[in-house]
């Protein structure tokens, strides 16, 4: 048995007492057991196809090729995905299903499969990469998460995974609490993003600035610096020295936001450019909309 097979074999057994994200539920869920991500053994498909929506490096001429996950290990308070992380509604798809799919997306010309949300189900996930690779899928794969991520499963995932994009959400606990019911958040998403470094380096692009592998952090800017960006930005900054970094001002008050009046503002753009600046300050370089990392 390969090492990546006996990974993915790894990974469908802590699903059986659910370690598989720092929730740690310890439910089984192949008994049909919910955890605080509330999906079954298999994963539900909100909806997949070319998105021009994301960074230009992953977007290149033919679209990133997403497949959006119902179901989520958080319930951010502000969450910009609800109607898809926190409703399971969707299409189940085993494994040959997901590699069924992905290979569809490969045919249509995307540049990447863009696994959105896979983190809660990461065991069918680590299997769907194994079948459709065997079956010639060529592109890179794209593992799109909120940074709230268990290095044990990161690990299982070494070799399957060319580009992660993580969320890196919070500088500070107490935040990460209110908003996430995530206290650990900050340190659990350094931990994570310092072993997908480990595995996966600097983020690299093709001759035509398309992403080939490598690390693309996305922090989202909360208005009233609630976040801690700057906190953020060091975090990241220590956890993998010179990595790219989309600082993100396209917040908007959303999902249960309204229950918190500080999360009702908008976020200042002059504010976003000074968390930019300040990321370069650190070291990091840039990507966004409107800024593309050189070939
Ligand atoms: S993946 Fe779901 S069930 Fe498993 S530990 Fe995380 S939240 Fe709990």
């Amino acid at each position: 048995m390969s090492d990546s097979e006996q990974d993915v074999r790894r990974l469908h057994e802590l699903v059986t007492q659910c370690v598989l994200c720092p929730q740690g539920c310890e439910v089984d869920r192949s008994a049909g057991e919910l955890g605080n991500c509330r999906t079954g053994a298999d994963a539900v498909v909100a909806s997949s196809g070319p998105h021009f929506g994301e960074e230009p490096c992953l977007v290149g001429t033919g679209g990133s090729g997403t497949i959006f996950f119902s179901g989520c290990s958080l319930s951010c308070a502000f969450c910009q995905n609800h109607d898809i992380s926190q409703q399971i509604t969707g299409r189940e798809l085993t494994p040959i299903g997901l590699a069924d799919l992905a290979l569809r997306l490969a045919e249509a010309g995307c540049e990447n499969v863009n696994f959105v949300t896979p983190t809660h189900i990461a065991h069918v996930v680590a299997e769907a990469i194994r079948i459709a690779r065997q079956r010639g899928l060529k592109i890179p794969v794209v593992y799109n998460c909120g940074g709230y991520e268990s290095v044990p499963t990161l690990r299982m995932l070494e070799g399957l995974v060319q580009i992660y994009m993580p969320d890196f959400k919070y500088g500070d606990a107490y935040t990460a609490r209110r908003y996430s019911h995530a206290e650990d958040y900050p340190a659990v998403a350094q931990a994570a993003v310092a072993e997908m470094f480990r595995q996966v380096g600097q983020l690299r692009l093709d001759e035509r600035g398309v992403a080939v592998g490598g690390l693309l952090v996305r922090h989202l800017v909360l208005p009233n610096d609630l976040a801690a960006s700057r906190l953020v930005i060091e975090a990241v900054a220590a956890a993998a020295p010179g990595a790219t970094i989309n600082i993100m001002g396209q917040y908007h008050p959303d999902f249960r936001a309204a229950g918190h009046s500080e999360l009702m503002d908008r976020v200042d753009p002059a504010e976003v450019k000074a968390l930019r600046d300040y990321a370069a300050r650190r070291g990091l370089l840039l990507v966004g909309p409107n800024v593309q990392p050189r070939p």
